[in-house]
């Protein structure tokens, strides 16, 4: 990038000018990751601060049978395979339970799309588990999800939404977005939710009040300027709902073998890389600077590593999430190491290792405990810290 483009660019963040999208693909194709980082943690630091929000939360899977076969998936399972399952009620009621220990406020909750199970069994599992876990807010389904309840009930996705909310539905999850642009996505999607349903049911959701994330897994087959295109619809969607409490771009995984069946499933991983972790950073930082509008961006950290993660907190990440147990997914792809499981301590050390403030929030961003700032790194370097993988 020459120099005027770049003095250009600084400026428009600095005055807190809107980015076009020809700014997002000019960021995009500088090396220059420290000047990123420096741009992004201005934006982040006027927005959150210092400080990183985390929540103590449990993901829960109910069924991983699914009549789609999206490209990067490594989690579905066709009915009838070995390790296919589908939770009954209780058994998804009791999964949840042995779960709530560290007060617990959220529970995550996306599945396959199942061919045979009734849209009733859904509705029916929420008040479960709100019955059986009356504080611990629900998080459920992706938007593809919805969609899918809509044709196997007939019921429209408005009826959908107030029986689940009524059922203590709190928020959607972010997930089926991956990439918006038809070019990337009749490749890696099997399933009929693209952006005209995804922003419908999404929109749909902000008009009944609800705080929803948003997606964008990247690092496949896309190129820079689909996670431009990405992000400039939500941005724009966003100047509608105002509904979107977080963006969360989300590092496309290799799969490996697998060790029940021998199998690997991810169908486009002979013809990608993962993206590596100044990749990563860098989307993280672009992002930042392009969604302008959304409050909050969130590092994964199953899907990016702990150091990378710390890494991200300069580079316009100001939420991790969470304390994850039983990571499904992506992460039955994930043979580097990563744990899949965080406790609020071990957050709270890595939030403070790397210089920040944790504060713990809820399902909706609201503040739960705020915990003291970290101490100066220099007055620490006697004390010893955790390494990260
Ligand atoms: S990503 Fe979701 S919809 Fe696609 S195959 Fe996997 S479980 Fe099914």
């Amino acid at each position: 990038m020459d120099a005027g483009l770049k003095r250009e660019l600084e400026a428009k963040v600095y005055a807190g000018e809107r980015l076009t999208r020809s700014d997002g693909i000019a960021l995009y194709e500088s090396d220059d990751l420290t000047w990123l980082g420096r741009l992004a943690h201005h934006r982040r630091t006027e927005l959150n601060g210092e400080r990183v929000m985390f929540n103590v939360n449990r993901h829960l899977n109910l069924t991983n049978v699914c009549s789609a076969s999206c490209a990067y998936c490594s989690f579905q399972r066709k009915p009838g395979e070995k390790d296919a399952y589908t939770m009954r009620i209780e058994e998804a009621v009791r999964k949840a339970k042995e779960m709530e220990d560290e007060q617990l406020t959220e529970l995550h909750i996306v599945n396959g799309l199942h061919p045979t199970l009734p849209w009733r069994y859904y509705p029916k599992v929420l008040r479960e588990l709100k019955a059986a876990l009356p504080n611990v807010k629900l998080k459920c389904f992706t938007a593809t999800e919805v969609q899918w309840f809509e044709k196997i009930s007939g019921l429209s996705a408005d009826e959908i939404l107030d029986e689940l909310m009524d059922a203590g539905l709190e928020s959607l999850t972010g997930g089926g977005a991956e990439i918006f642009d038809w070019e990337v996505r009749q490749h890696i999607v099997d399933h009929a939710c693209h952006w005209e349903d995804w922003s419908r049911i999404h929109a749909l959701a902000h008009a009944k009040g609800m705080k929803t994330p948003a997606t964008m897994l990247y690092g496949h087959i896309e190129e820079p300027r689909h996670r431009v295109d990405h992000v400039l619809r939500l941005r724009e969607l966003q100047d509608e709902t105002g509904g979107f409490a977080v963006f969360i771009p989300l590092r496309y995984q290799h799969d490996f073998v697998d060790s029940a069946d021998g199998k690997i499933r991810n169908r486009i991983q002979a013809r990608t890389t993962m993206a590596s972790p100044a990749e990563s950073l860098k989307t993280f930082a672009v992002s930042r600077l392009l969604f302008d509008n959304v409050p909050h961006v969130k590092n994964f950290w199953v899907m990016h590593g702990l150091s990378v993660a710390q890494l991200s907190l300069n580079f316009g990440v100001d939420d991790l999430d969470g304390s994850v147990v039983e990571y499904k997914i992506t992460h039955d792809a994930d043979s580097y190491g990563t744990p899949n499981t965080m406790h609020r301590d071990d957050l709270l050390n890595l939030i403070w290792d790397a210089g920040f403030q944790p504060v713990e929030r809820d399902t909706r961003y609201n503040v739960v405990r705020e915990y003291d700032r970290a101490p100066a790194l220099a007055s620490r370097r006697a004390e010893p810290q955790q390494v990260w993988a």
